[in-house]
């Protein structure tokens, strides 16, 4: 076993700390053998030629996405990583998208198909897996459920705003001891005089340090059944903690929330959720595009990866001369978007079929 006399720790000491407070150098000129983030790779995982399977205006969709993703995101993105904080200023540029409210007809929405929405998640997804986090707790979340369960007085006053991403919304359903198992949540809603109170606790919610308005659901303590409620930010009562010290997503601005008695007048009752299988209609949709997002994560990971062995050589050729490396990328192609891509492309054709037949 390894010893160090006192003397030994304290010199790792001092050489430790003389680093600390360094700036970071800039990684072009530290390590000139391969590109920066920053400035995104070209798209070369289609291997499959998927695309060639989405109509004129998808494939329209996904270019306008693609390029706002990789000329103003990508090369601003790392440092709120790092932070873990949300840049604000982004929402004005994924509002040029006009891709929040996705499938929604109406209301000042994009009215676009599952397909359509969907590719637009993957390639937010593929440039930074935050930002898909965000539009998407947002419009295939908290707008769906205002657009398939909220009253024509609802849908007209909080839609049209919330499309153009000049307000911004979440969807509370997660509790602390109900994650998976969300139909069994505890968060509860009483009638009164004139509306509601709500009284309980929800985590992981995102965007809620910062939302207008929280799209939240709760038991109602006389029927037992789950109800959903539209909350505005200041709502006495209503406290949000952010969870600090994520591995993953940090730019999502997850939250603990605490309603202690908040009231909730009658007209922000959402009329249409009167069970969980009302959440589910919901969920049925918002799941297909989640599908999405690991989808469009691994297409960055294969085009940053693709770079990379192109880029850097070792033993005075590209790392990607070597068959090894070879075989990983060609793993990725197998699992990620052989498998991934094409099931997600058929599952949201079928789910836009099934939901247009409804
Ligand atoms: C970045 C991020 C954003 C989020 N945004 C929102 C949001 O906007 N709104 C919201 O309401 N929630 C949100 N969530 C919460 C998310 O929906 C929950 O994390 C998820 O439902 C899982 O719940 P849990 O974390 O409590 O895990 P748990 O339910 O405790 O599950 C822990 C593990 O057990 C496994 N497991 C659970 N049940 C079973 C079973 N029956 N069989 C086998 N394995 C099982 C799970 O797969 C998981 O691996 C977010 C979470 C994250 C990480």
């Amino acid at each position: 076993m390894a010893t160090s006399t006192p003397n030994q720790g304290s010199c790792s000491k001092e050489v430790t700390s003389s680093r600390i407070g360094l700036p970071a150098l800039d990684i072009s000129a530290a390590f000139p053998q391969a590109t920066p983030a920053s400035i995104f790779p070209p798209s070369a995982s289609d291997y499959y030629q998927f695309d060639d399977l989405l109509s004129p205006e998808v494939k329209a969709l996904q270019r306008k996405v693609r390029e706002v993703m990789e000329k103003e995101v990508a090369p601003i993105i790392a440092p709120y990583w790092e932070k873990a904080e949300f840049p604000f200023h982004v929402i004005p540029k994924l509002a040029t998208l006009s891709v929040a409210g996705g499938t929604i007809k109406g209301y000042g929405c994009p009215g676009l198909s599952i397909t359509g929405s969907a590719i637009a998640t993957a390639e937010i997804a593929r440039v930074d897996a935050s930002c898909s986090t965000f539009i998407l707790a947002h419009s295939s979340l908290a707008m769906l459920t205002i657009a398939l369960c909220g009253s024509e007085a609802q849908k007209q006053k909080y839609l049209p705003s919330l499309a153009q991403l000049h307000t911004v919304a979440c969807w509370a359903l997660t509790e602390p001891d109900y994650g998976s198992d969300a139909s069994s949540l505890r968060t509860m809603a009483t009638k009164v005089a004139g509306g509601w109170i709500i009284d309980g606790q929800k985590r992981w919610i995102a965007n809620s340090t910062f939302a207008d308005v929280l799209v939240v659901f709760a038991r109602n303590t006389s029927t037992n059944q789950i109800n959903g409620f539209i909350v505005k930010k200041d709502a006495p009562g209503l406290r949000t903690t952010k969870i600090e010290n994520k591995i993953g997503m940090r730019i999502v601005q997850n939250c603990d929330i605490l309603f202690k008695k908040v009231f909730v007048p009658d007209e922000d009752r959402l009329p249409g959720v009167n069970s969980f299988q009302d959440t589910n209609k919901v969920l049925a949709v918002s799941r297909v595009i989640v599908a999405w997002q690991p989808i469009g994560i691994s297409m960055g990971v294969f085009d940053m990866c693709h770079r990379y062995l192109k880029e850097r050589k070792q033993f005075g050729v590209p790392l990607a001369a070597f068959q090894i490396n070879q075989e990983k990328l060609v793993r990725m192609l197998g699992m990620d978007f052989l498998e991934g891509k094409g099931d997600c492309l058929s599952w949201s054709r079928i789910t836009w079929w099934q939901w247009n037949l409804d």
